[in-house]
């Protein structure tokens, strides 16, 4: 199922896409909290999802053509966004650096977070080096420490699509600052949609795709991630509580633009689609303060 959240009528709902209609699942009767994001359902786990179906199915849903509505960010306020940082190895080449021993994590702030159709914008008197980073997303579903690799898809929510923003300046700056350098207002685009788990059968041969302005940057497979998915939730819950919601992109691939020659950064206008096969298209438009 691709879990979705929309505004309508200036009401933000919790929905889910079925056959291009957008059922409304606060309608359903599904819980929702006073954000209107999908975190009641999604901390709801397997149960929840199965009502989610029977809403997909009720002679009386709610629905609208998805042309009517607003999609936006599935989620506005995940406990945490745990990013993976040099996590395929041709990216770890492009940017001259070791391909890493352990996966290395990193924080994206949650104000980053903005819908997967809605503009980019910073001040450029604070970044002029901003980059895009297409990423496979995972969403955590389920509450759990000390996880097993073999376990590991089991506190899966769904799949989504994640563009890592970064810029390159601040990232770089005294003494590296990725936190800051990637968690500016609108640097976390992600969705459309949180794709179930159940749909994609193998979340480690997904086609990933940045496309600037018609022009393809990156394109690569989940198939080359250093640390796969089931290593990188085992090794994020060590000690750690991951929490339904919990957003984990998993790492970008080559192609980025601050390794190109010479350097490319987003510009003013500029239109940055970024992709994961099976899971969605984000289309974000760069408009400056
Ligand atoms: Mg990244």
């Amino acid at each position: 199922m691709k879990l979705l959240t929309f505004i309508e009528g200036n009401v933000v709902r919790p929905g889910v896409l079925h056959d291009y209609r957008v059922i409304d699942l606060a309608a359903a009767g599904l819980p929702v909290d006073e954000t209107g994001d999908l975190m009641r359902i999604v901390r709801g786990g397997d149960a929840m999802l199965e009502r989610v179906r029977e809403a997909i199915d009720s002679s009386t849903r709610r629905d609208f053509d998805i042309d009517d509505v607003k999609v936006i960010a599935p989620l506005f306020n995940p406990s945490k966004i745990i990013a993976v940082g040099l996590n395929y190895i041709d990216h770890c080449e492009e940017a001259k650096l070791p391909v890493p021993k352990e996966p290395v994590l990193f924080t994206k702030w949650s104000n980053s977070i903005t819908g997967p159709y809605d503009d980019l914008s910073w001040p450029e008197s604070v970044t002029r080096e901003v980059d895009y980073e297409v990423e496979l997303g995972v969403v955590i579903g389920r509450r759990g420490r000390n996880i097993s690799e073999k376990d590991a898809l089991d506190y899966v929510c769904g799949y989504t699509v994640v563009n890592d923003v970064s810029a390159r300046d601040l990232q770089f700056a005294n003494a590296k600052q990725w936190d800051r350098g990637k968690s500016l207002d609108t640097f976390c685009p992600w969705g459309p949609y949180i794709v179930t788990r159940d749909e994609i059968k193998n979340p480690h041969d997904l086609e990933v795709c940045t496309v600037l302005n018609g022009r393809e940057m990156q394109k690569s497979n989940t198939s080359k991630l250093v640390f796969n998915i089931n290593q990188i939730i085992a090794y994020a819950s060590q000690g750690t509580t991951l929490m339904p919601g919990d957003l984990i992109p998993t790492g970008t691939p080559f192609g980025v633009g601050f390794s190109r020659t010479p350097p490319v950064f987003l510009r003013h206008g500029d239109v940055c689609e970024c992709s994961v096969e099976k899971v969605g298209k984000i289309i974000n438009k760069v408009n400056l303060e």
